[in-house]
């Protein structure tokens, strides 16, 4: 295996207002509506920013992380 890209999601729990707008807008179900969004499947994201983008409180965040190995 090469390196792999993956996707970091954050959530900043003070800020969301929990409208589950990223949940609604993410195309590849990559999140779930708990308390606050959660990343069901991270392995699925593709780093679009859709959630990040529709957020309307900049409570969640997708960061580029490579991993090696
Ligand atoms: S970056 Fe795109 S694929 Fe990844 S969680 Fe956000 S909306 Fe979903
Ligand atoms: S769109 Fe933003 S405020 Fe709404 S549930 Fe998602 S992270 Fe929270």
């Amino acid at each position: 295996m090469g390196k792999t890209l993956q996707w970091e999601v954050s959530v900043n729990s003070k800020w969301c207002k929990k409208c589950g707008l990223c949940v609604e807008f993410c195309p590849r179900d990559v999140l779930e509506m708990n308390d606050i969004p959660t990343v069901k499947d991270a392995a699925r994201c593709i780093g679009c920013l859709m959630c990040e983008m529709h957020c309307p409180d900049f409570a969640i965040t997708v960061k580029r992380r490579e991993n090696n190995g």
